[in-house]
């Protein structure tokens, strides 16, 4: 049982210059967070060497009494945090809980009808390698071409033109609040079912801060990593008793084997922390400061240089950025505030002129820097830092001055060593 350093040195260099770059750099990929060091105490735990295929109580392993305890934990707390009748904890990721989403509600073949990839949607909302573009026939909805904003009546007249036995609300990237009543009202009105895949904008609803989708959704699917800043995995939430046995068996054995327990554990500590005042005041951090962002770039200086806020603000933790009547495209401007030492991603812009790889977009979150502290002062500095720097001719090494100290006035995980 020697030390990893001994072990495997290699690997141990990796955790420690990822630890550094988390430190150097400001993280506004907004779908990244940084978890409490509780969390990542669970996560590396002698949890991760139990087998548990099953629900508690009902495993077929044995040795299972502990694990149930946490798994029933991250259960009760899933549900009391977002009001809903049943949890599943299990689920690896966003990805896979989506995977066990359609495979409770829907049989290959079925048509689903969810926001296109390219408007902001998910992988697993339809993408054509995806498994939900394979095994599923897709119609995909867009957003407004002028308002950046989903339209209604269009998802209407797709929903009754089209029949779907799913509609799928959620998104990877938009900067607006779903109207989950209007769309149940649409799944009604054709006999669909309505799921919404809530992993961006979770830890919003569990503040009370967005509307929440669990009344109006027949099944709500999410990640914990993002918004909620806990451990990289999923779960899935109905009010639906019938449902809820559908869902645990597409789960295991439908999806998945053995839950990674060490991870589940994780889940109901993220939960128990997403209750608390705290969580609430950092979440009202996280929304003020994409909100100051996209205040900063819809400032005349940078409307000169052809740049726009997509949908012309935000309500949520995400900015989006229009490059394409800018002189730097999505990649260059990646690029260049990587070199001062911020991390964002580029992204595609409805109808971008310009291939994925390089695309006319930016994706701008601020949930990892309100976890990392900063409040309105931070997230003014940081705005005018992302402005300038996109503006033609950047001084990038006073730019990178000012981001780093920034980083040296909010430590992160101060007194850890990987
Ligand atoms: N659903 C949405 C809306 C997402 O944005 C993402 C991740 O980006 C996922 C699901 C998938 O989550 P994971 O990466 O954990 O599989």
């Amino acid at each position: 049982n020697a030390p990893l350093s001994e072990v495997d040195p290699e690997i141990a260099q990796v955790l420690e210059r990822e630890l550094e770059r988390q430190r150097g750099y400001l993280e506004m990929i907004a779908s990244e967070n940084f978890v409490p060091v509780s969390v990542l105490q669970s996560q590396g735990s002698v949890l991760t060497n139990k087998y548990a295929e099953g629900y508690p109580g009902r495993r077929y392993y044995g040795g299972c009494e502990e694990v149930d305890v946490a798994e029933e934990l991250a259960i009760q707390r899933a549900k009391a945090l977002f009001g809903a009748e049943f949890a599943n904890v299990q689920p690896h990721s966003g990805a896979t809980a989506n995977a066990a989403v359609l495979h409770a509600i829907a049989r290959p073949g079925d048509t689903l009808l969810g926001l296109s990839l390219d408007q902001g949607g998910h992988l697993t909302h339809g993408m054509k390698i995806n498994f939900s573009g394979r095994l599923y026939n897709i119609v995909a909805y867009g957003v407004d071409p002028e308002t950046s904003t989903i339209d209604m009546d269009e998802v209407r007249r797709l929903a009754i033109e089209h029949q779907p036995k799913v509609i799928i609300a959620g998104w990877s990237a938009y900067p607006r609040q779903l109207d989950f009543a209007a769309f149940r009202a649409i799944a009604d009105e054709v006999g669909a079912l309505l799921w919404v895949d809530m992993a961006h904008f979770a830890g919003l609803v569990a503040a009370g801060l967005h509307p929440s989708p669990v009344p109006h959704a027949h099944v709500v699917s999410s990640t914990v990593h993002k918004t909620i800043g806990g451990p990289r995995s999923g779960f899935i939430l109905t009010n639906d008793a019938d449902l809820a046995k559908k869902l645990n068996t597409a789960v295991f054995p439908g999806q998945q084997g053995g839950p990674l327990m060490h991870v589940i554990a994780a889940k109901a500590t993220a939960f128990k922390l997403a209750a608390t005042p705290e969580f609430k005041e950092r979440q009202e951090r996280v929304l003020r400061g994409a909100h100051i962002i996209a205040e900063r770039l819809s400032q005349q200086d940078v409307k000169d240089a052809g740049i726009s806020v997509r949908s012309g603000g935000t309500d949520v933790h995400l900015v989006l950025v229009d490059l394409r009547n800018a002189e730097i495209d999505g990649k260059q401007a990646e690029d260049l505030l990587h070199e001062i030492h911020i991390t964002v991603n580029r992204n595609a812009v409805p109808n971008d002129p310009r291939p994925p790889m390089v695309t006319s977009g930016l994706r701008i979150g601020t949930p990892a820097l309100a976890t990392r502290g900063f409040g309105d002062a931070e997230f003014t500095e940081v705005a005018d830092v992302i402005a300038l720097a996109l503006l033609p001719g950047a001084d990038v090494e006073a730019l990178r001055a000012r981001v780093a100290a920034l980083t040296a006035a909010f430590p992160l995980y101060p007194g850890l060593q990987q």
